[in-house]
């Protein structure tokens, strides 16, 4: 997806601290962090907002979660953490290619 900064980061285009990857998530650590450890869990497909999923976007959105509770201590994170999704304007979404925020390393204040 041209002009989509997250597809660019999939493609190596331009560079990211990447933590995992695999053939269809990418998991890096978010430029501007909220939190001691801040990382973006974002499937390698292009869809812009959570209300596009269908059924197969669901599984891998399913598998992504999976990976994110079983990969959790690899990532410094065994004492527990925040997982959480924007959907559009209200909730501040900036970048329009479905992600999902991975907050923790220390208490988090709400
Ligand atoms: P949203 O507000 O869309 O849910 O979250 C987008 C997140 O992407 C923000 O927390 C922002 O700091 C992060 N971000 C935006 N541009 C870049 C970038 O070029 N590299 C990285 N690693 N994170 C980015
Ligand atoms: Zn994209």
């Amino acid at each position: 997806m041209e002009d989509c900064i997250f597809c660019k980061i999939i493609a190596g285009q331009i560079p990211a601290k990447k933590k995992y990857e695999d053939h269809e998530i990418v998991v890096f650590e978010d430029i501007e962090p909220k939190a001691k450890i801040h990382l973006l869990c974002v499937p390698k497909e292009h869809f812009a907002y959570l209300s596009d999923m269908d059924g197969v976007r669901s599984a891998l959105i399913g598998r992504t979660l999976q990976k994110v509770a079983k990969l959790a201590p690899v990532f410094g994170l065994k004492d527990g953490y925040r997982v959480i999704i924007n959907q559009g304007d209200n909730a501040g979404q900036t970048v329009k290619h479905l992600h999902i925020h991975l907050l923790g390393g220390e208490t988090l204040p709400f």
